[in-house]
């Protein structure tokens, strides 16, 4: 199947929502609930390859109890957003970064690789039958959520002969309630999320799984987030259940964990990594220790600390938790260059600022 556009022709929905129901959702529609009238839909076998692209009428799924998926976990996806610009028009931030690291997680989890261009065109033409419901309001956007399924019939284990991929959308204000001027973190100690050989720089469900008893654990004890450490020496920062995380020194230098192959490698963590390099600010990509982050934050060696990712954005680090007491990060709400790199970003996201590296790519 070559990258031909009408792959992902649209088939209208015969029932959209009404215009002012539409807008009623608009209003706060929060994270993850609010969701659009059409969804992309390709299908691929071992004979036949990809095929049968198309956007449809975003409807609900009939699946075999025993399609594997449902017994194997052998299930991808990935998170980017369509932002609106300043002329009214919809632009996507760098979705060949979500389409190759799509495939890095398809490849890990031995499912079939989808081209690049069919990836990216799948949330084009999504984003271009769904475009009125971009919410208008301060920082909203519509996610995207690609993902790909086995949907074998068949209880043997070994890679699914039969995969669904789909895009839906769905319209977003706020990842954390209210804004959150600051997150509140707990350091799972009992809990990993990812070894060495595992499936951590992959973004599959099962990771995402074996995170919820830690997250709920930080719940339970009044923090926002977990924070993970490495799965060997239990020692070293890794990342939150849904974000990458950096430190800030008061010599102004920055740093973030290395993505030697348990974190995944975040695209807002790239896109940080090189806006704070064109600045001149000193990067280091390196392990950094738990007790060393306790240490630094108390001496005031460290200034701030952020969380980032796509749902995310740019989220200050308040304060640390832990079953051996907390730490607050600098006055304990957001820091100068944590503000500034939220600015930064979210100005070339939105299209209020030129783009020098070309990552805003319009419909
Ligand atoms: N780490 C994890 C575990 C995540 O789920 C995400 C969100 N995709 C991130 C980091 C941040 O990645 P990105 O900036 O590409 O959204």
């Amino acid at each position: 199947m070559n990258a031909d556009p009408q792959l992902f022709a649209l088939e209208p929905t015969a029932t959209p929502l009404p215009a002012s129901e539409r807008q009623a959702r608009l209003v706060d529609p929060g994270f993850g609930r609010v969701f659009t009238d059409h969804m992309a839909v390709a299908r691929w076998s071992d004979e036949r390859g990809w095929h049968d692209a198309r956007i449809t009428a975003r409807t609900t799924l009939t699946v075999d109890p025993a399609s594997s998926v449902l017994h194997y976990a052998q299930e991808i996806f990935e998170g980017l957003k369509a932002y609106r610009q300043p002329d009214g028009s919809a632009a996507l931030f760098r979705a060949e970064q979500n389409a190759r690291r799509f495939n890095r997680s398809a490849q890990r989890l031995a499912m079939p690789e989808l081209p690049e261009e069919l990836f990216v065109e799948s949330c084009r033409a999504l984003v271009r039958a769904d475009r009125d419901w971009i919410p208008e309001s301060e920082g909203g956007a519509l996610y995207l959520r690609p993902f790909m399924f086995a949907s074998e019939v068949f209880l043997g284990v070994k890679p699914s002969s039969e995969y669904l991929y789909m895009v839906i959308a769905s319209s977003v204000g706020n990842y954390f309630k209210g804004g959150a001027p600051a997150v509140s973190l707990w350091v799972s100690q009992e809990y990993t999320r990812a070894a060495p050989g595992g499936t951590g720089a992959a973004k599959c469900g099962g990771n995402y799984a074996a995170s919820l008893l830690a997250q709920s654990e930080a719940i339970r004890h009044g923090c926002d987030q977990v924070v993970f450490l490495d799965a060997v020496e239990r020692r070293w920062i890794e990342e939150l259940g849904g974000m990458n995380v950096f430190f800030v020194f008061a010599d102004g230098s920055v740093s973030t964990p290395p993505t030697s192959g348990t974190i995944l490698a975040g695209i807002t963590r790239d896109s940080i990594l090189r806006l704070l390099r064109d600045e001149g600010v000193a990067v280091r990509e390196e392990p950094y220790a738990f007790d060393q982050w306790r240490d630094d934050a108390q001496s005031g060696r460290l200034a701030e600390s952020f969380a980032c990712g796509t749902a995310a954005v740019v989220t200050p680090i308040g304060t640390v938790n832990s079953p051996e007491g907390s730490f607050t990060i600098g006055s304990g709400g957001a820091g100068p260059l944590t503000g500034r790199i939220k600015q930064r970003l979210t100005d070339i996201q939105f299209g209020r600022a030129p783009d020098p590296h070309g990552w805003r790519q319009p419909l």
